[in-house]
């Protein structure tokens, strides 16, 4: 089989009609892009920054943020290299942030909700991920959005990075896309107003389940409650893309069921433009794709 596969290396991923999807690469380390490189992605989908938080005492530099986002956007080679802002709380934990204990910390303070709560975090992430614009093409993505506010609070944001560059002649890209991760039962809801908003969105179907479900991802004792292709999350997933393509954005999926071969059809009716998956899943899903009329 992995021969066959290895038909599918440097072809372009397109069903019977050649309909072209773009099949991209989750990682979550820099030490990961061999296996991207090797199973030949059309860029990276979903670059989780958290390793760098996670693996680090304290909080990492700027500096050394721009190292790690500019070696993944040099090796990708001007394909399109989406950096998610950090996502940490809930079961990622780093001391050093002195997160509250909380009953509930999958719905609690994580992910944007601290990066809005203490933006001098925030704001060193953002002049590494626009410094390292300079050196590919970067994407930046906003996780656990449930709100039209917290995207202009983070666009607000974004802006200030980029005039305090701009007054220090640091360059960056002009041209970095900025978009949010669908991940919230609220966010695929508003799915209209938030597109008004954003270049793209990405669906994070892991947490999108998890909250859509209420089963915590987990508790493997509530696994068998927990239908990843419950036709509410299909529901929500199609009205995304549907208001997505009203606003003219693209959308594309990065949670676990981007790479589940039995809803492959169904995506690509959906008008998904974009899968991203583990690269060891995506030579596999080409050739899937590659079948489907
Ligand atoms: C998701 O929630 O589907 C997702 C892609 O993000 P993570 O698994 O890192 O929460
Ligand atoms: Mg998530």
């Amino acid at each position: 089989r992995k021969r066959l596969l290895s038909l599918y290396r440097g072809r372009p991923t397109a069903t019977k009609s050649g309909h072209h999807i773009d099949l991209c690469a989750n990682i979550g380390n820099p030490k990961d892009m061999a296996a991207v490189l090797e199973n030949d992605a059309e860029g990276i989908g979903l670059f989780r920054s958290e390793f760098l938080y996670l693996e680090s005492s304290d909080y990492p530099t700027e500096e050394e943020q721009f190292q790690a986002y500019k070696a993944v956007a040099e090796k990708m080679n001007g394909k399109r290299v989406v950096i998610r802002t950090l996502d940490i709380g809930a079961d990622k934990q780093a001391d050093y942030f002195h997160l509250p204990k909380e009953a509930n910390p999958a719905m609690g303070m994580r992910a944007i909700r601290i990066c809005l709560t203490r933006p001098e975090i925030f704001k060193t992430q953002l002049r590494a991920l626009y410094r390292a614009s300079a050196y590919g093409k970067i994407a930046i993505m906003f996780p656990m959005i449930t709100s039209v506010e917290e995207v202009q609070q983070c666009k607000q944001i974004a802006a200030q990075v980029r005039g305090e560059l701009t007054q220090e002649g640091i360059p960056f890209s002009s041209s970095v896309e900025l978009g949010i991760m669908i991940e919230t039962p609220a966010a695929a809801v508003i799915s209209d107003d938030l597109a008004k908003e954003v270049d793209f969105f990405s669906v994070g179907t892991n947490d999108l389940t998890q909250y859509t479900l209420a089963c915590d991802r987990q508790n493997q004792d509530i696994a068998r409650f927990c239908n990843t292709h419950h036709k509410a999350i299909l529901r929500l997933i199609r009205m995304s893309a549907e208001n997505a393509h009203k606003a003219g954005i693209w959308i594309g999926i990065c949670g676990e069921l981007g790479a589940d071969e039995s809803l492959t059809r169904t995506f690509v009716d959906m008008s998904i433009d974009e899968l991203s998956v583990t690269p060891t899943s995506i030579l596999g899903l080409r050739a899937a794709i590659s079948e489907i009329e």
